[in-house]
C-alpha cells in the first residue's frame, strides 16, 4: 500500500460538566494538570513517530472533552515540536473545538497565535429550553459572543455544531436556531440529529423526543434553510461554503490515516503489517502515569477493511473513487462490490463506476450501510 495522507487528532479529556447525551471520553474537570498534559502530548507524539515513522500532517484537530478549557500556553511545547520536525506548515488546517460556556478572549487569541486557524463551536441550540434539556453550560448570548469574538480575533473558518431531534425541540425552534446561524455568516455547519448512546444519562433515563412526523418536517425545513445560506450538503451531517469543507473530517471519511494522541484517543495507521487501529488508555490519570505512551493495536482483517472504508466513504455525497478505495484498503473494488454490494446494485442504490449512493440510496443510506455489516 502507498503512504497515505496522515492527520493528527489530539484529545483533551476534561469538561466543566458532563452532558447527559455524551458518550465521549470526557471527565468533569477537577483541577487538571494542564502543564503536565501538554508535556505528555509531546512524548506521546514522539512515541508514535518512533513506531510509525514521520510524515507531515495534512490537518490537526483538538477534540474533547472541551479543548477550549486548555490554557494555550501549555500547548506551546506541542506546536514547537510539530514545527521543529516540519510536521505542520502555514497551510495545515488546525481546528480546535470550543464550548461557548468557556468563553475566554485570552484563550481564543492564544490559540490563534499558536496557529489554530479553524474553530468548531459546540452550540447545539440557541433555545434556552433545549439548552437546559441538553445540560449545556452556556446560553444563547455566550454562543453568539464566542463566534463574534472568534471573528474579531481573526478566525475566518468557523464551524457551528447544531443538533436537531432534541428534547423540547419543535420545527419552529429548529428554524429559529438556523436563522441565528444564518445571521452569524459562518463557513461550515454540522447539523446532526441527537442519538441516544449507551453509557449516557439519557440512555438510563430517556427523555421525551420529537416523533417521526416532527423529525421529518424539521429535516425538510432545515435542508431548505441551510441551502438558502449557500452551504452545500457534502456529508450526512456536514454543510460548507465552497472550499470550506473540513479537511480533517474528509480524511476520516476517505479512510486516510491519523495519529490519535491523548487520553482515550483512537488512531488508524497503515503499516507494513497491514492497517491497525490504535487506542490510548481512557482515564487521564492512567494516561499520565504511563511513560511509554503505549498504543493498544487492533489489526483490521481484509473483511473489515473494505466495510469500514465504505461505512465512512458512503457518508459523503460524492462517495469515494475506486482508486481511493484500492489505495486505502489494498482490495480490488470491483470484486468487493460484486461480493458485498450486489443487492444495493440490484435496487439501484449506487451509481456506477465509483462507490457513491444514487439519489435513492442517499435517502436510504442506513439500509445501504447495513448491507456492509
Ligand atoms: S461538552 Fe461535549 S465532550 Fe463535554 S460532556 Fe458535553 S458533549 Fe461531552
Amino acid at each position: 500500500m502507498n503512504s497515505l495522507p496522515r492527520a493528527l487528532y489530539i484529545h483533551i479529556p476534561w469538561c466543566v460538566r458532563k452532558c447527559p447525551y455524551c458518550d465521549f471520553n470526557s471527565h468533569e474537570q477537577v483541577d487538571p494538570d494542564f502543564a503536565g498534559y501538554g508535556r505528555a502530548l509531546v512524548h506521546d507524539l514522539e512515541a508514535d513517530l518512533e513506531r510509525y515513522g514521520s510524515t507531515p500532517f495534512t490537518s490537526l484537530f483538538f477534540g474533547g472533552g472541551t479543548p477550549s478549557l486548555f490554557p494555550p500556553q501549555y500547548l506551546e511545547p506541542l506546536f514547537k515540536k510539530l514545527r521543529e520536525l516540519n510536521l505542520i506548515s502555514g497551510t495545515t488546517e488546525i481546528t480546535l473545538e470550543a464550548n461557548p460556556g468557556t468563553l475566554d478572549l485570552g484563550h481564543l487569541s492564544g490559540y490563534y497565535e499558536l496557529g489554530v486557524n479553524r474553530l468548531s463551536v459546540g452550540v447545539q441550540s440557541f433555545n434556552p429550553d433545549v439548552l437546559k434539556a441538553l445540560g449545556r453550560i452556556h446560553d444563547r448570548s455566550q454562543a453568539i459572543a464566542m463566534i463574534e469574538h472568534a471573528k474579531a480575533v481573526g478566525f475566518t473558518r468557523i464551524n457551528v455544531d447544531l443538533m436537531h431531534g432534541t428534547p423540547c425541540q419543535t420545527p419552529a425552534i429548529a428554524r429559529e436556531d438556523l436563522d441565528v446561524v444564518r445571521d452569524l455568516e459562518i463557513s461550515h455547519l454540522s447539523w446532526y440529529q441527537l442519538t441516544i448512546e449507551p453509557n449516557t444519562a439519557f440512555y438510563s433515563k430517556p427523555p421525551k423526543l420529537p416523533d417521526e412526523d416532527i423529525l421529518e418536517v424539521t429535516e425538510e425545513i432545515g435542508s431548505e434553510i441551510i441551502e438558502s445560506m449557500g452551504l452545500a450538503h457534502y456529508e450526512v451531517s456536514a454543510f460548507a461554503k465552497p472550499g470550506e469543507e473540513a479537511k480533517h473530517n474528509l480524511n476520516y471519511w476517505e479512510f486516510g490515516d491519523y495519529f490519535g494522541l491523548g487520553a482515550g484517543a483512537h488512531g488508524k495507521i497503515t503499516t507494513e503489517r497491514g492497517v491497525i487501529r490504535t487506542q490510548r488508555t481512557r482515564q487521564p490519570s492512567n494516561y499520565f502515569a504511563r511513560t511509554d505512551f503505549h498504543a493498544t493495536e487492533h489489526p483490521l482483517s481484509d473483511g473489515h477493511l473494505g466495510a469500514e472504508c465504505l461505512m465512512n466513504g458512503l457518508r459523503l455525497k460524492s462517495g469515494i473513487s475506486y482508486a481511493c478505495f484500492e489505495e486505502r484498503t489494498g482490495l480490488d473494488p470491483v470484486e468487493f462490490r460484486a461480493k458485498h454490494l450486489m443487492e444495493a446494485d440490484r435496487l439501484d442504490l449506487l451509481t456506477s463506476g465509483r462507490f457513491q449512493t444514487s439519489e435513492l440510496g442517499w435517502r436510504h443510506l442506513n439500509h445501504v450501510l447495513e448491507m456492509l455489516i
